[in-house]
């Protein structure tokens, strides 16, 4: 029976071994990779789906990688389901342009993104008000307070069976917000990992931590850097999901200076944000100089 070939999750690395979680049973077993996979010059990384053989006890070996269903780079994990995007609007005051920037790095890598507006008990309720009329109908927002526990456990129901990554500028509550949704989280890495932390054995990449209610989280913030670089001018204005860009007399409009443009007449009307408008063309010219100034 301990034979049979089993399905898991990566969750971790301790050099050349990995801890990779039975999707079934939620047991965890220390394994080693087959020697083909050095061969193939491919491996495993966090996060991926992985055919295992349990060989005895909490000891086994992987035989093969499934699908990777997305790869982020930094930090390096498959399978990411969603980034979580964590903001505040006072200690500190995020500006809305880095903010967006988080949006669109996200919008690039083409993952979904839950937006969190945490230190609720810190604001006003017509701060909170005005910042849902920007981001309320782009995407699925959550008000938290990491100190009085509000929205905890609805942000909890996003995170059910998913593989979640926090972003967001320091200082706005990630770890925090991990506390309060799981207290244990990052002491609760299973028998594996205390065993081998007890040796001199340190994990070498990024882990995702078990939620006790469901689902897993990266323990590394993610989009730490939020350069654009790579890009494109004309790609910029498709990640921000709400302009209409078919709608502009000039198909290929980015929206600046040309006649007839949709999305600036939109601004105007006051049917899109400023601040998102004012967002794009401050990361448009951004991008716009980079080219102009690449040899
Ligand atoms: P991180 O850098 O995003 O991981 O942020 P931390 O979790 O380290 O939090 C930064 C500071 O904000 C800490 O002093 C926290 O106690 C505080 N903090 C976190 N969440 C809240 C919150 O919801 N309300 C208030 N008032 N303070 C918070
Ligand atoms: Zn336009």
């Amino acid at each position: 029976m301990t034979s049979k070939r089993r399905l898991g999750v990566v969750l971790r690395f301790y050099s050349n071994l990995l801890v990779v979680e039975d999707l079934e049973t939620g047991k965890q077993y220390l394994c080693k990779l087959r020697g083909k996979f050095k061969k193939q010059g491919i491996r495993p990384i966090t996060g991926d789906t992985v055919e295992f053989t349990p060989i005895h006890g909490d000891e086994g070996v992987v035989e093969n990688i499934l699908h990777r269903r997305s790869e982020l780079k930094k930090p390096s994990v498959a399978n990411v389901d969603q980034v979580i995007v964590v903001t505040t609007l006072r200690k500190p005051e995020v500006p809305l342009e880095i903010l967006d920037r988080f949006i669109v790095l996200v919008e690039r890598e083409k993952l979904p993104l839950v937006l969190v507006l945490n230190k609720i008990d810190l604001l006003e309720r017509d701060e909170i008000t005005e910042f849902e009329k920007i981001y309320g109908n782009l995407y699925p927002l959550v008000k938290t307070s990491a100190v009085t526990k509000e929205g905890i456990s609805e942000l909890k129901e996003y995170l059910q069976g998913k593989i979640s990554v926090f972003a967001g500028m320091s200082g706005v509550g990630k770890s925090s917000l991990l506390n309060a949704i799981d207290e244990n989280l990052k002491l609760r890495t299973g028998e594996i990992s205390e065993k081998l932390e007890r040796g001199r054995h340190t994990t070498t990449t990024a882990q995702l931590l078990r939620v006790r209610d469901g689902g897993w989280v990266v323990d590394t913030p993610g989009f730490a850097s939020l350069e654009l670089e790579g890009i494109e001018p004309e790609e910029l204005r498709y990640l921000f999901i709400e302009f209409e860009n078919d709608k502009c007399f000039f198909p290929d409009c980015v929206h600046l200076d040309e006649p007839e443009c949709f999305v600036k007449m939109q601004v105007m009307k006051g049917k899109l944000p400023r601040s998102r408008y004012e967002s794009y063309v401050k990361m448009l010219k951004e991008i716009q100089e980079k080219a102009f100034r690449k040899p």
